[in-house]
């Protein structure tokens, strides 16, 4: 039983934006997948909601010109997954997003839906923060953009005013041309559970792949928001790929990280995963960006 008062369907971002103006608590659906979760749940019980769901101008994925890839927020996780330019370009956010729940969660949830609900285990948060990526929010007063990592602001809660959306999410080419990239989700089981803790890691080689020229470490589940580790980043880059430096790794991420006891996991628990995983997923973004491990 879904205990809602009434739900506008908006037919475009502008008539969004003005119903919900029009009623001060109204709430966004996109796909519903958490939506509609706590309104069963009775948290959101009794509330008035505006759907986005199908305006076409929020979704799909292009290129553009400069090579900025543009991910509007109401696509689908499935269609993320198997979309061409994501395929070619960033792999790492298609593999992060299909390992979301299940099939039907995957074909209904949006991947705007999954970083406007602010939590710090969203399986694309982590990798849009290792992509550096710019959001989109498009209000009644017109657009402005935010780096993801300000628009977290605290544990559920992101930079959105009440008749605001979120209207693209930008990869802009410096921040994908020439990295490999791989995200890890450690989860009690492997299917419809959400992470104890989520890696990823972008890396960018020297032209002989033997250097670190750039890399991006970002967690989710390691504190209250989706975080990087921006000391790690900085030890590693120009150093050369050794067993060494992925203990250096390893071993600078803890200092960095804040994750906390739940009845998932203890805060060691996830220390340890973060200290394992960072290494791990290193690893595996330098051979996806074309270097070698020798151990
Ligand atoms: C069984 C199950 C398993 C799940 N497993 C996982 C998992 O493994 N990993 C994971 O990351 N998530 C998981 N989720 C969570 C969920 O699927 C995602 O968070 C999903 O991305 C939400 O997208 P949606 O379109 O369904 O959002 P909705 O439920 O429609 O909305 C979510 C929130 O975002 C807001 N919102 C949506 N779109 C916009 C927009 N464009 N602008 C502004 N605000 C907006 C809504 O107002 C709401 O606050 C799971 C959920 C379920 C039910």
């Amino acid at each position: 039983m879904y205990d809602i008062e009434k739900i506008y369907q908006a037919k475009s971002i502008p008539d969004a934006i003005d119903a919900l103006l029009a009623d001060p608590k109204a709430i966004i659906i996109s796909g519903g997948s958490d939506v509609l979760i706590k309104i069963r749940e009775g948290k959101l019980a009794g509330c008035s909601l505006v759907s986005i769901h199908g305006i076409k101008e929020l979704e799909g994925i292009y290129l553009e010109q400069d090579g900025t890839i543009v991910i509007k927020p109401g696509t689908s996780f499935s269609h993320v997954t198997y979309n061409e330019i994501i395929q070619k370009y960033i792999p790492i956010l298609g593999n992060a997003v299909d390992q979301v729940g299940g099939p039907q969660i995957r074909n209904i949830g949006t991947i705007g839906g999954n970083i406007c609900n602010g939590v710090t285990s969203a399986d694309s948060a982590s990798t849009l923060f290792a992509l550096n990526a710019v959001v989109e929010i498009t209000g009644k007063a017109g657009k402005r953009t935010l780096p993801i990592a300000d628009f977290y602001k605290s544990a559920g809660k992101v930079n959105l005013e009440h008749g605001e959306l979120v209207t693209a999410i930008y990869i802009s080419k410096d921040n994908y041309e020439g990295f490999g990239g791989h995200y890890i989700k450690y989860a009690q089981r492997n299917a419809m559970d959400i992470a104890t803790l989520g890696c990823a890691v972008n890396v960018k080689l020297s032209s002989d792949k033997t250097t670190i020229e750039d890399m991006r470490l970002a967690f989710g589940v390691a504190g209250p928001v989706p975080m990087r580790c921006h000391e790690t980043e900085k030890l590693v880059k120009g150093q050369k790929i050794t067993p060494e430096l992925f203990e250096q790794v390893g071993k600078t991420a803890i200092t960095e990280v804040n994750p906390r006891t739940s009845w998932r996991a203890s805060k060691e628990f996830r220390l340890q995963l973060v200290e394992e995983l960072s290494k791990r997923a290193l690893k595996q973004a330098i051979v996806f960006a074309g270097g070698a491990i020798y151990e």
